[in-house]
């Protein structure tokens, strides 16, 4: 139960608030990108030449004869389909825009080494708030936590368990 002073007429239908001590998210099978697993290996990515190799999508360099199929982030950047929808938003963020964003680049780059389909798709600025799109759930999850952790404020994770989609909101006054 979110302890949210706002109430739940944000969050949208087929959503449910998880907090951040509810640990991994066990993510669905019905996430039509990964379930469209079932790949050859090794696969690469056309797009962006991850190799999928023991499993995942990994950087690696390119093998011989290797299948060639779009890996799960460049399907969604092509579909124009998030996983992840991180807002951020209060006074707070607005005071120091540049600095949040440094750090949320920060750990794009970070996860991205190590995982190649962790990656942003979006960053959309408006006047009160910024909203970052991610190919995964857990890159969104993992930035709201990086700014929580080092600007505190209030975080919240409204997870959609049955389309495995995740939106994070994180505000300080
Ligand atoms: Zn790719």
């Amino acid at each position: 139960m979110s302890h949210s002073k706002k109430g739940y007429s944000k969050i949208p239908p087929g959503y449910h608030t998880i907090t951040r001590h509810d640990g991994i998210i066990q993510e669905q099978v019905h996430d039509a990108y990964k379930a469209r697993g079932k790949l050859h290996e090794p696969t690469i990515c056309p797009e962006c030449n991850a190799v999928f190799h023991e499993g995942r999508w990994q950087w690696l360099p390119a093998p011989a004869n290797a299948h060639k199929e779009m890996c799960s982030a460049c399907h969604r950047i092509h579909d124009h389909y998030p996983a992840g929808f991180l807002t951020l938003e209060g006074p707070f963020f607005l005071a120091h825009r540049e600095e949040i964003m440094h750090l949320v680049h920060h750990e794009e780059k970070y996860q991205r080494a190590e995982h190649p389909i962790k990656r942003i798709m979006e960053i959309e600025e408006k006047p009160d708030s910024t909203l970052i799109t991610t190919t995964d759930i857990h890159l969104a999850r993992g930035m709201g936590e990086k700014i929580h952790d080092s600007y505190q404020g209030e975080l919240e994770f409204h997870y959609n368990a049955q389309e495995n989609l995740l939106r994070v909101n994180w505000s300080r006054s």
